[in-house]
């Protein structure tokens, strides 16, 4: 841990403000100190770095690397000075310097390379593995463009580019003599060799260089510093291309702009895959530099046969997106390093390990056939022999699956799918959370569990309480320090003995005042960002998440078009004030969920003015919801909603974040709610609706008529009826797609099934919060019990089950 106090770090700030930027504290802007600080910090991590990367090599240690499509890692400042032990004397220093310390983390961009949830994960879990000690990377790609930046205008999604490297980037460094060459297109020549082995000579590729720059991923306080490297696409020099000197200037200019495209930005697809070629060669370009990356350090560092891989390294796939690995390790071990194929398949299947992350099937990934052969000719041909001996292993082998061959097969009906490339090709096949994995094993992969039961197992996501908790909500951590200790800092499960205290009512008002300073907080940037003024008072019920339907923000907009019918009808009703915030990004091509937003944004635009209503309800959208945005609502959230249609969240990370900073869960017995339900019992949490099972059956068997209950429920007739004929909506919005969708689509997501358990969720969840002590009492319960969720516990379980990794001594 740093030895830094805070008279050390003012003086440093000084010294690097004048040598790097030419200007004293006096006149210094909040940038100028930004860049000081990230300075410094960073002159303390590279000596740990280097000592790191170094004692992995003496002990000879197994490594795990996550290949992720996405990390969503946010802002670094701040949880690089927390993991390094200096952020309190950091703030003490700006503080005395006259700057405002989250005014100055705030000018950091937010690196917002991923979409949400999954990207989120793979940040949690570098965060857990750097903390806990243990040698684990990760490999993503350096998009110049993050995830859109979105703007509500007249209550429309508008997405801007979010051209996060426009300022430079303090926590990157380039390492071009590390880079690789990718090959794309071509033609493949086999040869014989004289040994009677095949050799493989590609003509006429399409080269690109991956260039990687390197983060620093911090343990908490531990002197361990792990990698994670980006991958940016770059035109190979001329000479090693092979290319004429002289090409014209312009034809060479579109040349390199169309490698540059390959790391060019993020698909802004959440659970929902697209079928672009580019995204095809962002995969591959990912998979390709990383597996050349680590088999060149396995080589280097082990000096063992390559034949022994397994032993010292385990790559973890996060989704079928990376999933092009397994033809890729084949493809190395028995092109470039002259294995058989039984023994670069004995070594592949020892190394891969993939997370499944979904079971909606406007997820599942395949490609066509023809475009994986034009694009990867080689990569296909590996394919489809990984095909052909699956399908024969299931003629042969499992007579009883026969006829199942065509929904099993890696290639069939002219695509290429790729999670049963991934399951065929891992010898570790994982859910993230108790009732996906089941539903993985009983239905999505039935069959395959039949092939390969000891594939399957459970990972219940997590997240790290650093962030989380620590970082996000400081007077709470503070609070749950005075009452327990500090040693749930590195032991998060230790805050069960908050349970202790639930029914101490002096320590119960420490937590209510907490959370109405950070609810004041809130308020506060509500009302500088969207003008309106919101009660403190009134209980926060927060919906932050993608737009998707599955995750049902409808269900929740329709109760609150249902408690302002009410309101106006009986505008004397004693009902305690409610605020709800929502956040949510569309994908831009997701034409339903871009009207739920602007169904949102006009439900506020009424409710939020309506004399009648008198501040008894508010509606609050806020824009461009990310990381850093996450970190202000969520300390400030009493009611979490997580009212996915059960069966279709395969975890939620979100229910997690909110439980650990006391908000107590309403919602479905889906994905990890089911187990924060088995954790905090009924008496702590307000559940509704359908369950899994129930809504199975529907979709297996029917039965469920929308109609009928729009035709008997006069409240949900109003509501539908109201969007229907622009009667609810300044300057006549309609929003006939939705209504159609409910009643001509049978409401696929059974918003209407769901409406009146929902709001007698409501009803209880009103009542219990009008009794503070009550509460509070679940309130402290569900941080108890949150300590369960810290991605550490996740982890640890990764690396004995999955990784077999052992911590650094
Ligand atoms: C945690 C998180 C998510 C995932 O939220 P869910 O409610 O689990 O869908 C998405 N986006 C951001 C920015 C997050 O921090």
């Amino acid at each position: 841990m740093s030895q830094l106090t805070a008279n050390d770090l003012k003086e440093k700030l000084k010294k690097k403000l004048i040598t790097e930027k030419g200007v004293e504290v006096s006149t210094a802007s909040n940038k100028d100190i930004y860049y000081a600080l990230a300075s410094i910090v960073n002159d303390e991590i590279m000596p740990k770095w280097y000592e790191t990367i170094k004692r992995y090599q003496d002990k000879n240690l197994k490594q795990v690397y996550y290949l992720s499509m996405e990390f969503l890692i946010g802002r670094l400042l701040e949880s690089n000075l927390l993991n390094s032990g200096l952020l309190n004397i950091a703030k003490e220093a700006l503080e005395d310097l006259g700057f405002c310390s989250e005014l100055v983390f705030a000018e950091e961009r937010d690196a917002g390379l991923g979409n949400g949830g999954l990207g989120r994960l793979a940040a949690c879990f570098l965060d857990s593995l750097a903390s806990l000690y243990y040698p684990g990377h990760g490999f993503g790609i350096r998009y110049r463009y993050g995830l859109f930046e979105q703007r509500i205008i007249h209550g429309n999604q508008v997405e801007l580019p979010d051209y996060w490297l426009k300022e430079p980037y303090p926590w990157e460094t380039r390492k071009e003599e590390e880079a690789f060459v990718i090959q794309f297109h071509g033609k493949v020549h086999m040869f014989k060799r004289n040994d009677g082995s095949l050799e493989f000579k590609y003509e006429n590729t399409d080269k690109v260089l991956a260039v990687p720059y390197d983060i620093p991923v911090l343990g908490y306080q531990n002197e361990v510093v792990n990698t994670l490297r980006l991958w940016s696409a770059e035109p190979v020099a001329y000479q090693e291309a092979g290319q004429e000197e002289n090409s014209e200037f312009y034809h060479d200019l579109d040349h390199q702009h169309s490698i540059e495209q390959i790391s060019g930005f993020l698909y802004p697809d959440d659970s929902n895959y697209e079928g672009k070629e580019l995204r095809l060669k962002q995969q591959y370009f990912l998979v390709s530099s990383s597996i050349q990356n680590i088999i060149r350090s396995f080589k280097k560092n082990y000096r063992l046969p390559i034949s022994r891989l397994p032993e010292k390294v385990v790559i973890q796939i996060n989704d079928t997106h990376p999933s092009l690995a397994v033809p890729e390790l084949m493809r190395i071990l028995m092109d470039e390093e002259r294995l058989d194929w039984d023994t670069a398949w004995e070594i592949t299947t020892h190394v891969l390990a993939y997370t499944n992350h979904t079971t909606l099937s406007e997820a599942l990934e395949t490609w066509p056939e023809e475009m994986i052969q034009n694009l990867l000719p080689r990569i296909y041909m590996i394919i489809d022999e990984i095909n052909e001996r699956f399908c024969k292993s299931i003629w042969f082998d499992h007579k009883e699956l026969r006829d199942k061959i065509p929904d099993l097969a890696v290639i069939a009906c002219g695509r290429v799918h790729m999670a049963r490339l991934a399951i065929v090709g891992s010898f570790s096949v994982n859910g993230v959370a108790r009732i996906h994995t089941e539903i993985l094993k009983k239905q999505e992969m039935k069959d395959f569990y039949t092939l390969f039961p000891n594939k399957f197992n459970n990972k219940t996501n997590g997240i790290t309480h650093r962030r989380w908790l620590l970082q996000v909500n400081p007077k709470l951590s503070n609070v749950i320090s005075e009452a327990i200790g500090t040693q749930w800092i590195k032991r998060p499960k230790q805050l069960i003995s908050l349970l202790k205290y639930s029914n101490d009512k002096a320590l119960l008002e420490k937590f209510d005042q907490v959370k109405h300073e950070n609810k004041k907080i809130l308020a506060n940037y509500i009302h500088q960002q969207t003008g309106i003024l919101v009660d403190d008072q009134s209980i926060f019920d927060v919906q932050i998440k993608r737009l998707h339907e599955y995750k049902r923000q409808l269900l929740n907009i329709f109760h609150v078009i249902y408690l302002y019918n009410e309101l106006k009808a009986n505008p004397n009703q004693d009902v305690t004030p409610r605020t709800f915030i929502f956040g949510a990004k569309a994908a831009p091509s997701y034409h339903l969920a871009k009207e739920i937003i602007k169904l949102i944004n006009t439900v506020a635009s009424i409710v939020n003015y309506d004399k009648d209503i008198n501040g008894k309800l508010k509606v609050i959208f806020l824009e461009n919801y990310n990381v850093s945005l996450a970190e202000k609502i969520i300390p400030a959230a009493d009611i979490s909603e997580q009212i996915s249609t059960a069966s279709k969240e395969a975890s939620g990370t979100g229910n997690m974040k909110m439980m650990m900073n006391g908000a107590v869960t309403l919602g479905t017995m889906d994905g990890a709610n089911i187990e924060i339900y088995d954790l905090v019992g009924e008496n702590n949490i307000f559940i509704f609706g359908l369950n899994a099972d129930e809504v199975l059956d529907y979709y297996q068997n029917g039965g469920y008529n929308a109609r009928d209950i729009y035709n008997t429920d006069d409240r949900v007739r109003l509501i539908l009826d109201q969007l229907n004929q622009g009667e609810f909506g300044i300057h006549n919005i309609e929003f006939k797609d939705i209504f159609y969708n409910i009643l001509y689509h049978n409401d696929p997501y059974f918003v209407l099934k769901d409406f009146e358990p929902y709001l007698e969720a409501h009803e209880l969840a009103e009542r219990a919060y009008r009794n503070r002590t009550t509460w509070m009492n679940m309130s402290v319960t569900n941080i108890a019990y949150s300590g369960k969720f810290s991605s550490d516990q996740t982890i640890r379980e990764y690396a004995t089950d999955i990784w077999k990794i052992k911590q650094m001594d």
